[in-house]
C-alpha cells in the first residue's frame, strides 16, 4: 500500500504507521550567481517520448518472440539511442547486433515522432521563457536530426530555442558535460549561469559536470534518491518556480491553483481501498483507473480540481488526487476525486463524469494522519474557492459532464456496492 501514493495509500500508512516513501522534494540550495541562460532536456523532461518507446518496442519484443516487461522500460531513459538498444538487446536476449536493431527500430520511431505529446507544463515553460526573454537551448542524447523532427511537430518550440545540440554533435553523450557545455557555448553563457532542467539521472550528472544548476524533473517514479545531486527536485514542469533562480515568475496561478487545459474523464463509481475515509470526512468517488492509463500517462500525479457531474444527482465541486499505484510496480496510477458535497447516500455504480480544469500541488509526505487530513481539507477548501472563479466556473456548464453515459458504453467498474477509500 504503502507504495501507492494516492491518497488512500497515504492514509493507510500512516494509519498503520508504516513505513512510506521519500516524496520530500530538495529545497533549491542558494544561488550564488543568477541565471541568465536555460537548458532544457527534451525526451522526457518536454516531450512524453516514454509512452512511443513502449508502442514501438513492445509488438518488436513480442513479434521476436519475448514477454514484454514494463517494469524494464526506465532502463531506457536518458540513455543515447545506441547505448538503449544495447540494454534492449540484453534484457530481451534478442539476436541482433546493435547496429542491425536500431536500423529495424528506427523507421518505427520515427514514424511516431509527431504522435509525442508535451508533457504537462512543456509549452507554458517555453512561452514563459520566450515572453520574459530568458535564453535557451535544447541539449539532447538524441541525434540532431531526430531532436530537429520531434520539436518540428511542436508548434513555436524549433524557433524558440537559441541553441540545438544534438550527441552526435559532440564526443560524447550524457552523462558526459560535453552536450551541456556545447550549448552554453553556442549561446555564449557561462556554464555557472546556466539552469539544466532534466529528467534523467544521466543528464543531471552531465548538467553537474558541466557546472551548472540543476533542475532534475524524474519521469520514472519513486526514484527521487537517485536524484541526489540535482540542486532541486520537482515533481513535474507544473511545480517549476523560476523566481526561486533569479528568472521571472510565472504569473498564471490564481488563488493557490494553476488553470490548465481542462481534460475529460468517466465511468461508474467503482469500489476503492475500503478503509474508511468517509469517517476522516474525505469520502472519495473512485473511477477504475485502468480504464484511463492512456489519458492518465499525459498527466502528472498530484492534487488537480475541476466539476463532476452524477447522472442521477447533479454537477459537484470536486478536487482530487492522481497517485501512482504498486500494484502495477507504479506504472499506473490511481484516480480518487472527493466531491464537495455532502451526500445522504452512497452512489456506486452511478456514472461519474469529471471535467478537470486546475492544478493545486504535487504529492507531499505528512508527518502524522492529522495533518495530511488537514492538507486534504486545505485541498478542498482551495478548490471549492477557485471554482467560483469565472476561469474556472465556466466549465461547470460543459455538456460531458451533463450527457447520460450511451448504453453500453460503461467501461469496467460493475461492483454495484458503494465504497470510500
Ligand atoms: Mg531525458
Amino acid at each position: 500500500f504503502c507504495y501507492m501514493s494516492g491518497w488512500a495509500s497515504q492514509i493507510i500508512c500512516l494509519l498503520l504507521h508504516l513505513p512510506r516513501p521519500s516524496l520530500e522534494m530538495a529545497a533549491p540550495k542558494p544561488i550564488t550567481r543568477l541565471i541568465s541562460h536555460v537548458i532544457l532536456d527534451l525526451d522526457g523532461t518536454l516531450l512524453n517520448t516514454d509512452c512511443i518507446v513502449s508502442q514501438v518496442l513492445k509488438p518488436f519484443i513480442v513479434k521476436n518472440g519475448k514477454k514484454w516487461d514494463s517494469k524494464k522500460a526506465h532502463k531506457f531513459v536518458g540513455k543515447t539511442p545506441y547505448e538503449a538498444a544495447a540494454v534492449v538487446l540484453e534484457d530481451y536476449g534478442l539476436p541482433y547486433s546493435t547496429e542491425e536493431f536500431l536500423s529495424l527500430i528506427n523507421p518505427m520511431f520515427s514514424e511516431q515522432w509527431g504522435n509525442i505529446k508535451a508533457l504537462p507544463g512543456a509549452n507554458r515553460l517555453i512561452k514563459h521563457l520566450k515572453s520574459s526573454r530568458v535564453p535557451a537551448a535544447l541539449a539532447s542524447n538524441s541525434s540532431r536530426s531526430n531532436i530537429e523532427s520531434k520539436i518540428s511537430c511542436q508548434q513555436g518550440w524549433k524557433e524558440y530555442f537559441s541553441a540545438i545540440v544534438g550527441a552526435d554533435e559532440v564526443e560524447s553523450g550524457k552523462p558526459s558535460p560535453d552536450i551541456f557545455l556545447e550549448a552554453a557555448k553556442r549561446m555564449n553563457a557561462d556554464p555557472s549561469n546556466c539552469l539544466v532542467i532534466e529528467d534523467s539521472v544521466p543528464g543531471v550528472t552531465a548538467g553537474k559536470a558541466a557546472g551548472m544548476h540543476v533542475i532534475a524533473v524524474p519521469s520514472v517514479p519513486k526514484r527521487t534518491d537517485e536524484f541526489s545531486s540535482a540542486d532541486e527536485i520537482i515533481n513535474s514542469l507544473l511545480d517549476l518556480r523560476p523566481e526561486k533562480w533569479g528568472l521571472p515568475p510565472f504569473n498564471d496561478w490564481i488563488e493557490g491553483t494553476l488553470p490548465i487545459d481542462p481534460w475529460f474523464i468517466g465511468g461508474p463509481v467503482i469500489k476503492g481501498f475500503g478503509r474508511g475515509s468517509k469517517v476522516l470526512g474525505i469520502p472519495t468517488a473512485n473511477l477504475a483507473a485502468e480504464n484511463f492509463s492512456d489519458i492518465l500517462s499525459d498527466h502528472t500525479s498530484g492534487v488537480y480540481f475541476g466539476w463532476a457531474g452524477l447522472s442521477k444527482r447533479g454537477i459537484y465541486k470536486m478536487v482530487m488526487s492522481i497517485g501512482w499505484n504498486p500494484y502495477f510496480d507504479n506504472t499506473e496510477k490511481t484516480i480518487e476525486p472527493w466531491l464537495l458535497h455532502g451526500f445522504d447516500e452512497d452512489f456506486y455504480g452511478e456514472e461519474l463524469r469529471l471535467v478537470i480544469v486546475g492544478y493545486i500541488r504535487p504529492e507531499a509526505n505528512f508527518p502524522s494522519l492529522e495533518s495530511l487530513i488537514e492538507r486534504i481539507h486545505e485541498d478542498g477548501r482551495i478548490a471549492e474557492n477557485a471554482l467560483d472563479l469565472p476561469e474556472y466556473a465556466k466549465y461547470k456548464e460543459s455538456p460531458y459532464l451533463r450527457n447520460p453515459l450511451q448504453e453500453g458504453a460503461a467501461t469496467g467498474g460493475n461492483e454495484a456496492e458503494q465504497e470510500f477509500i
